[in-house]
Order: C-alpha cells, then structure tokens, then sequence
C-alpha cells in the first residue's frame, strides 16, 4: 500500500488529503493508500473568516474545527510539530518518531512573527487570539485612532487588510462613533494589491476613500510605541486601538531542508507544483512561484486549494501508472468584503500572457454570499 504524507492540516493540506482519500475509494472505509496528515495546532481556523470576528460578525467558536475531527474517511491526523524534513529520503520526523512515504505534499503555509514589539501594543488580527482580543477592545472602544497596518511584506491576504478597515469602518458608523473615530491603514505598498494591476488597486483605494478611510501607502514601520507608530519616512502617527499583520517567513522546519530555495520559500514547477526532488510537491502560502510575466503569486487559500486538488489528481494518475494530466491555472475569484452585508469580486488570471488587467466588480450581496457559502462549505465538506 502506498503511503502519503501531507505536512499540514491548513487550507492546503486538508484539500489535499481529502481529495486524494475520496479518488482513491478510502472514503468508502477501503483503505487502499495511507494518507497521513501532520498537524501543530489543535484549531483548524478559517481565517477568511478573521475579519468579521474582528468586528463581532462571528464568533470565536464559528470560525474553527478541531483538527482531531478530520481523522475520518481514510484519513489519519498525526498531531505535532514536523521537526526535520527529509525530501531526498521522503520522510518527516515528528515527536522524535520518523515517518516515512511514497508521495510527500508540504503544505505549511507562513511563520508568523512579531516586528518592533507590536504584540505588546496592538492585535495580530492574522490569528484567532489576536481577531479574537481586537473584537473584545472594540467593543469598548469610544472615541479615538484606529490604525490597521501592514507591518512588512509579502503578506498572505492582501486584501484582508483592507477588508478589516471597511468593515472596521461600518462598525463605528453603525454603533455612531464616527464623528470621534478616525480609521487608518498604514502600509508599505504602493497600492492595494497592486500587483493584480493599477485598474483594481485604484478601485480598492476608491472604495477606502468612500468610507473616509485614511490610507497611507509607502509607510514601512520602524518602530512602534504604546501610543505612536513611526515609519521609515521619519513620520509618526498616534493612534488608540492597533490590528497589524505579522512579518511572514517561511516555516523554520523547511528553511533548516534541503527544500527551501534561495527565498527561504519552495520553489515549485508552475503547473504541476513538484519540487526539485522526484514525487514531493508543495502547495500554497511555503511555495514561490514566479510567472511568465514576472508577477510573485500572492498567498491566497483560492490557489492553495487548487493546486492541492491538482497535486491530488496527479499522484492518483502515478499511483494508477497512468501519465500526470492536469495543471494549475494560476486563475481565481476572490471576494473583498465591504460591510453592509456587499463583497467585490475580484477575477485574476496570473498565468495568461500578456496577463489582462485584473478586474474589480462594484460590492454587491451575490459577493458576500458567495465568501459566506465558501466558509459554511469549508466546514461542512471537511469536518
Ligand atoms: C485574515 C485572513 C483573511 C484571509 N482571507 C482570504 C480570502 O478571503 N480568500 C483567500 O483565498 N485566502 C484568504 N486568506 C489566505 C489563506 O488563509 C491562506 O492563503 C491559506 O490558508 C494558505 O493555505 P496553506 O495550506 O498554504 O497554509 P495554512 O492554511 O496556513 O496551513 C499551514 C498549516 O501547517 C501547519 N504547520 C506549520 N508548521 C508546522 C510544523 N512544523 N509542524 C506541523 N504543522 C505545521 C500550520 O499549523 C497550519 O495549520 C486569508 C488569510 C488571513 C490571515
């Protein structure tokens, strides 16, 4: 019998696992190939879902499983922290027990981690705890500066900051604290989300400025104070009530392997997400792909879950000694929350070449429904 190893029960991971357990009849209860998925957290969070607890649209207990509850349908979830990787040998050591297989998908998405103290002053809104923690200080929030700031880039989500601000935004109209409240974003981009082009970042900035939310691109942080954040242009602002996004790197455990490319992240076929070494691939947020038009693929969950079902499909065709036939599109729809129960579609298309301007729909409820359905599907299909 074959064996799997799937490094991560996150987004990825989970697509992963379970689309190889349901194309492979294990889901029937035949087990036929051993899939065994390496997990650290007990939480399965669906951070799509972080902004609206931010804001009190969810609660905490709404927007994560337990990760002991995908150990069904010819799955087995192996819980700890992958210590060493061994991609040459495919074999992983977790709690000192090594584990070795025939096919390995590393799906470990992105080290999080503090700059300039800000754990101490603010909320890390990218985890449970710190959506979780914001939530509770806005709700005793009255009067002041609310700054949401991108602390470093790459960031995953590069929406999601955005979206924080506008929802932010109509829960200080809604609850009347707008004539004391000012909201801000703080970050080192040019644009929002500029690389999906100039015609869908000057939209996003249009809608921020709708909302009267103040934006400040160009603004990396140097250092930050209980009251005050200062950036590289020797400005500060003050501010009450601080959401930031962590630095992101890639995972210790792969940076310390023979995985990790010059960028610290795996560098992975474009279409078919192998590695350099024979039947070990990587998906989502650890990967670095760079496209024919010189565009660094964003870490967004859309392209870690299709390229877990492409490297699913893939490694049912070599198991069947049949020929790998399906390839990553590098394409998606991504919702953008606006508040007022309104979402914009944003459509890209990273692979075409010339690659077309990425476009933005006005926010309507078929957006909102459409990221409401995919957090109630996420749980149902997988839990
Ligand atoms: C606030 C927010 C909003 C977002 N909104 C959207 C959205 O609207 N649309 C969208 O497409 N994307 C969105 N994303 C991004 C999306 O969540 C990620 O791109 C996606 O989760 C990436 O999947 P992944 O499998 O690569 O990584 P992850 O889902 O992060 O999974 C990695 C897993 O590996 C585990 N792990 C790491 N190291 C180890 C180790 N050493 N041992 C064992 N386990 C380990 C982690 O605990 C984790 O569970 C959002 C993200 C955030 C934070």
């Amino acid at each position: 019998m074959k064996t799997i190893l799937v490094l991560g029960a996150g987004t990825g991971g989970v697509t992963a696992a379970r689309e190889i357990s349901k194309n492979s009849g294990n889901e029937e209860d035949i087990q036929l190939v051993k899939i065994l998925v390496f997990e650290k957290e007990e939480k399965n969070v669906f951070s799509p879902s972080l902004p609206w607890l931010m804001v009190g649209k969810r609660k905490p207990e709404e927007v994560y499983e337990k990760t002991s509850h995908l150990d069904s349908s010819g799955l087995e979830v192996i819980q700890g922290e992958i210590e060493h990787i061994d991609p040459n040998d495919i074999s992983i050591t977790v709690n000192g027990k090594k584990y070795k297989g025939d096919y390995m998908i590393v799906s470990l998405g992105v080290d999080q981690q503090p700059l300039h103290h800000l754990d101490k002053y603010g909320y890390n809104f990218f985890t449970l705890d710190g959506a979780t923690h914001f939530n509770k200080k806005l709700k005793n929030h009255t009067a002041g500066k609310i700054a949401i700031l991108v602390s470093s880039l790459p960031f995953k989500s590069p929406a999601a900051p955005y979206e924080a601000a506008m929802l932010i935004e109509e829960y200080v109209r809604k609850n009347d604290l707008k004539p004391t409240t000012e909201v801000a974003v703080y970050t080192p981009e040019k644009g929002p989300m500029e690389f999906a082009g100039k015609e869908l970042s000057e939209e996003l900035r249009t809608l921020l400025e709708h909302k009267g939310i103040k934006y400040y691109p160009g603004h990396q942080i140097t250092e930050a104070t209980e009251s005050g954040l200062t950036f590289s242009n020797g400005k500060t602002y003050e501010y009450d009530l601080l959401a930031y996004t962590p630095k992101h790197q890639s995972p210790d455990v792969i940076r310390n392997s023979s995985l990790a490319g010059e960028s610290g992240w795996i560098d992975v076929d474009k279409d078919n997400l192998q590695t350099i070494f024979p039947n070990v691939y990587a998906i989502g947020d650890n990967t670095n792909i760079t496209t024919e038009n010189g565009i660094t693929l964003p870490k967004i969950g859309v392209f870690a879950r299709q390229q877990a079902i492409v490297v699913a499909h893939n490694i049912g065709r070599k198991m069947g000694n049949q020929v790998p036939d399906e390839s990553f599109k590098g394409e998606g729809k991504y919702f953008i929350e606006y508040g007022e129960g309104l979402a914009s579609t944003a459509e890209v298309h990273f692979y075409d070449s010339p690659q077309p301007e990425a476009k933005m729909k006005t926010p309507e409820q078929w957006g909102h429904w459409s990221k409401w359905w995919e957090e109630k599907y996420w749980f149902f299909k997988n839990f």
